[in-house]
């Protein structure tokens, strides 16, 4: 195992199941189709930061800290696993939050993950999208000092080495459950966006000898930008776990056409992706993430980019907490996909 050694706490639960989506399979009619429940990972509704937290956490406590600082968008799925987690650790939580759509409702400023923050007690604060954001949490961190208290800051959907380590070891679960459940696939998808998640992954499979491609899908910047924040963050995290050079920058790919308007901004091809699993296999998506790298796994499955005879493994990240938030903006008509 890569990741033995680290400091880590246990806020998972851990294996999350796979599982075959027979009806999604028959409705695309094309590769078989398979899912990495990690949206059941437990903590807070679930969603991939609990794994990510697991290392964060455990790195914040072995060095003493009495207060986590954190940052994301305004309905970050990060930010509430992080308040969540702060609570069961007995840890203080501060909280940037970053307004980043444009013409946010008002479900969108205090509907879903902004309400579990403020259940969960964390101490939020809203600043515009041009903030300095790593200035301003140091800022925070001396403010804790000041008072006494030993901050500890998680950057942004803990995507650092440290947080890297849960998806790791994610990949080496998933190696295991290949093993286990007797299925081989021939390509992985997953959402890509603050990058971690990509990262460690990629890191998992490479350093321990898989070579299965992943083909991320971008939700905010564009491919080049995206592609090359992964393979630093790669890069880096190979070199954490001891596995300097195992990814190479051919391993990284991130497809950023699905993004539309921005992070954040629904898409039609979201919606009808949010609505299909829901209405063929029972699943709940959401708008940010999930939603929008499933209309890319959609639109390669039409366009013949992922055929019959493959098998396609795609990993649910979670964020459902996120839909109440867009209960405005989904369009619930589109069809019913129940054939
Ligand atoms: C944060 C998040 C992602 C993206 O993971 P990164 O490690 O930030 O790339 C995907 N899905 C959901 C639901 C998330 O909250």
């Amino acid at each position: 195992m890569l990741v033995s050694g680290f400091p880590r706490v246990s806020l998972a639960h851990l294996p999350t199941r796979l599982e075959h989506l027979p009806r999604l399979t028959e409705h695309l009619g094309g590769p078989d189709i398979w899912i990495k429940r990690d949206d059941c990972t437990g903590l807070a509704t679930g969603g991939n930061k609990a794994r990510k937290l697991e290392f964060s956490m455990g790195e914040a406590l072995e060095r003493g800290a009495d207060t986590i600082i954190t940052v994301g968008a305004v309905q970050s799925n990060h930010v509430r696993q992080a308040a969540a987690a702060a609570c069961k650790l007995g840890l203080k939580c501060e909280v940037l939050l970053e307004h980043r759509v444009a013409n946010p409702s008002k479900q969108y400023m205090t509907s879903g993950n902004v309400l579990l923050d403020r259940i969960f007690g964390a101490n939020l604060r809203f600043y515009d999208n041009d903030t300095d954001f790593d200035a301003e949490m140091q800022e925070i961190a001396r403010e804790v000092e000041a008072e006494g208290g030993t901050p500890y800051i998680i950057p942004g959907g803990a995507s650092s080495p440290v947080g890297d380590l849960g998806y790791v070891a994610c990949a080496e679960e998933l190696l295991r459950q290949f093993d286990e459940q007797d299925v081989a696939f021939d390509h992985m998808v997953i959402p890509s966006g603050s990058a971690g998640t990509h990262a460690g992954l990629i890191v998992g499979l490479r350093g321990n000898g898989s070579d299965l491609p992943i083909l991320g899908i971008g939700v905010n910047v564009p491919r080049t930008e995206q592609e090359g924040k992964v393979f630093g963050l790669a890069c880096d995290t190979a070199e954490f776990v001891g596995r300097p050079g195992c990814v190479i920058r051919e391993d990284i790919v991130a497809d950023c056409n699905y993004v539309g308007r921005g992070y954040g901004e629904p898409t039609d091809a979201m919606n009808e992706a949010v609505l299909m699993l829901a209405r063929t296999e029972g699943l709940l998506f959401d708008p940010v993430y999930t939603g929008k790298a499933l209309a890319g796994l959609i639109d390669y499955v039409r366009e013949g980019r992922f055929e019959k005879g493959q098998t396609i493994l795609f990993v649910h990240t979670g964020g459902v907490a996120g839909l109440f938030a867009y209960a405005d903006k989904l369009k619930l008509d589109q069809g019913s996909c129940l054939g």
